[in-house]
């Protein structure tokens, strides 16, 4: 293969390649375009059974399905959530919108979760929850935490939203915890352009989630509202295209797994300078974003990299920033030293359905050059100076 001959490969893109257009044809022609119809129950089910649990309630994106989950489970002023700093911003926005307290916890840097060892010491007397986050779609080592949350008598909520598909000691990310969000964001492995959904076992809060998510109507008194509720329902013509797309969850998950194994196959000669995604023997990877971390004493600019690849027509995207640097949930009391190496030194490369075997050996082909036109050893760095 020619290398020279540049190719343009986006960093995620949906594969809608099942019955999505003729799902969401049925809607337009049935008139059934709001949050009413037939495919909203249909994608519920399908994503409870696929997730093992009897009840799944979908939402508008995965940032409310996060919120409604907290306001579901009575989070509410003065509470604390415990949660690792690493992850996309909805995870600490969702607790604010409780009016709880975010407290972030270091990563440990093999598969980027949430350090267990470094949760006990979290907990106050106002700690209500534990929400954990399947970085990349590498599930959590859950059985520690589930036992942390039995000693102090807390929930257990996982912001699952990178992670449907992966495996917990043969268990499905979506059955772990007392409640688990996703997002069916355009970037994520199954989509619906926007969406979220909820799955859970426990039936009083499910029924408490669709209470909430349509603003609290008394179910026996229209236009009679107990409470202050959301609008944050799903139109029939997202479910519409979920439906399509959890039909074929499978295939979407194992596409992405296969573009893994590529992955690792191309950069089998680069672990030397790269550390590629690590999978624990208890868990099956999902690969929602296959993930390299330049190693610790790389001199390279990450930045710099991410510029290099994109003049190459490779669109990559940093490790997200650890949350506790954002200048709303700034602090200078805790350490949180793994989370910030990692968010330093890693970035994602593109992964999604669509990717060919010649894609990836172009990606990383082009990843470790561009990598070692960066590199400046450092000897090289001092003697530059001096
Ligand atoms: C994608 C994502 C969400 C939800 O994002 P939306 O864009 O609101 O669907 C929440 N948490 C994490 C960790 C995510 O990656």
């Amino acid at each position: 293969m020619d290398h020279r001959v540049k190719r343009s490969i986006r960093v995620a893109e949906p594969v809608l390649d099942g019955n999505e257009a003729l799902y969401v044809m049925d809607c337009i022609q049935s008139t059934w375009i709001s949050s009413r119809g037939t495919y909203i129950d249909r994608f519920e089910q399908l994503l409870a059974e696929y997730c093992q649990v009897p009840y799944a309630v979908v939402t508008n994106n995965g940032t409310t399905s996060l919120h409604l989950a907290l306001a579901a489970a009575g989070i509410g002023p003065q509470d604390e959530v415990i949660m690792p700093t690493l992850s996309y911003i909805a995870t600490a926005n969702a607790a604010t919108y409780c009016q709880a307290k975010p407290v972030f916890v270091d990563c440990e840097q093999d598969y980027l979760s949430i350090d267990p060892e470094r949760i006990e010491q979290a907990i106050t007397p106002r700690t209500k929850a534990i929400l954990t986050v399947p970085l990349y779609g590498h599930p959590v080592d859950i059985d520690p935490i589930e036992q942390i949350a039995q000693r102090h008598g807390l929930l257990v909520i996982e912001d699952s939203a990178e992670a449907i598909g992966a495996l917990y000691k043969g268990r499905r990310v979506g059955s772990l915890a007392d409640a688990s969000s996703f997002s069916f964001f355009g970037n994520k492995t199954i989509t619906t352009g926007e969406g979220g959904a909820i799955t859970t076992s426990n039936k009083e809060l499910a029924d408490r989630m669709r209470f909430l998510r349509g603003q609290a109507v008394d179910p026996s008194k229209n236009y009679w509202h107990p409470e202050v509720g959301f609008n944050y329902r799903m139109t029939n013509i997202a479910a519409a295209i979920g439906t399509a797309q959890a039909e074929r969850l499978d295939v979407h998950v194992q596409r992405r797994q296969e573009v893994a194994r590529w992955y690792f196959e191309e950069l089998a000669d680069s672990e030397d300078i790269f550390q590629l995604p690590r999978s624990a023997p208890w868990a099956q990877h999902s690969y929602w974003m296959y993930t390299v971390l330049m190693r610790p004493e790389s001199a390279v600019d990450r930045d710099a990299w991410i510029g290099r690849l994109a003049q190459e027509g490779i669109e990559s995207r940093p490790v997200f920033y650890p949350i506790h640097t954002m200048p709303m949930y700034r602090e200078r009391t805790g350490s949180y030293p793994v989370a910030e190496r990692c968010s330093r030194l890693g970035i994602n490369l593109p992964t999604h359905g669509k990717l060919t075997r010649e894609d990836v050996r172009y990606v990383c082909h082009h990843a470790i050059a561009t990598w070692k036109s960066l590199y400046r050893s450092p000897t090289q760095t001092v003697r530059r100076a001096a």
